[in-house]
């Protein structure tokens, strides 16, 4: 038996960063919000073993790989022995972009393998585990529009946001997450926000309480040095995008467009300057199709 899942990629639509703390993790404040940019992750049951294959020959198959390491947690922790299992991810989401590529699948293989072995393990439970693994990886299982906390595992549901058209750019070299945090180091030290959750109570609904909130401390580090990343978000506003911002620690940038023409209009201006480009919408998390 076959079970077929749709893990979608992140953005935030606003991100603070504190200082880092003694186990060298930064806190952060941010709102997140899945895309219907989707990875998709197919499991089976086979006699023994686990094995994993990827679409992109560029990623770990082994234990380097997020989704593999969700997978022999879940094993240890629901005590299931003597399973083999097989996984398959076809990679859509462009990989160390800011976008949650890794996580999100590795919420995937939790939810299916849960689903696959017909597991009594509690959602909760199931969260956690997530969350042991990578602090995106319980926002990414649960998705829609929250406000996330701590190292990003403190999830708080917001109402969702209006649906909108995205366009997500992609052009030049990857950014490594842990070399983007140090950049933020070298460049704010001690003047990091020693609070970032001073922004929980962030009020965003619709478009238009959006624009003013927007905001990504890592632009300021990152797009100075990266020249296609801050290409592209030229391009997002010179085709009429409401607002253009990078995800995460980037490279990838967003921009929402109130009309789907205009949209799709940055998509063809991206793709003639050399970007990867995708047409997308807010969504919620990982689906079990
Ligand atoms: P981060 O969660 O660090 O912010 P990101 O969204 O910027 O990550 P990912 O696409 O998750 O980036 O890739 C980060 C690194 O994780 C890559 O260097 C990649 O080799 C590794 N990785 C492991 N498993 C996966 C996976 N299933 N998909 C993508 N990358 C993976």
């Amino acid at each position: 038996m076959q079970l077929h899942a749709l893990a979608p990629a992140k953005i935030n639509l606003f991100l603070d960063v504190g200082p880092a703390q003694s186990d060298g993790y930064h806190t952060v404040c941010s709102v997140m919000q899945t895309v219907s940019l989707y990875d998709r992750i197919t499991v089976e049951k086979v006699p023994a073993g686990m094995v994993l294959r990827c679409s992109d020959p560029a990623l770990p198959c082994g234990e380097k790989n997020l989704a593999f390491r969700a997978a022999q947690v879940f094993f240890q922790e629901s005590g299931i022995e003597d399973a083999g299992i097989s996984i398959h991810l076809e990679k859509n989401i462009p990989v160390a972009s800011g976008l949650a590529g890794g996580s999100t699948d590795a919420g995937a293989v939790l939810l299916l393998l849960q689903r696959l072995f017909d597991c009594p393990i509690s959602m909760e439970t199931l969260l956690h585990i997530g969350g042991s693994l990578g602090a995106d990886i319980p926002f990414c299982m649960t998705g829609g529009t929250a406000l996330c906390c701590g190292k990003g595992e403190l999830i708080t549901p917001m109402q969702p946001i209006e649906p909108m058209h995205i366009v997500i750019a992609r052009d030049g070299a990857d950014v490594s997450t842990p070399a983007a945090y140090h950049m933020l180091d070298m460049a704010y030290g001690k003047r990091l926000p020693a609070k970032p959750e001073r922004w929980k109570t962030l009020h965003i609904k619709n478009r238009k309480d959006m624009q003013p909130v927007m905001f990504n401390i890592f632009e300021s580090v990152i797009l100075p040095v990266h020249k296609e990343a801050s290409a592209c978000k030229a391009i997002l506003r010179e085709a009429g995008a409401r607002s253009a911002m990078m995800s995460g620690s980037g490279p990838a940038v967003f921009g929402i467009f109130d009309e789907i023409d205009s949209a799709r209009n940055a998509v063809a201006a991206l793709q003639a300057a050399g970007a990867k480009a995708f047409l997308c919408k807010t969504c919620g998390g990982v689906q079990i199709i």
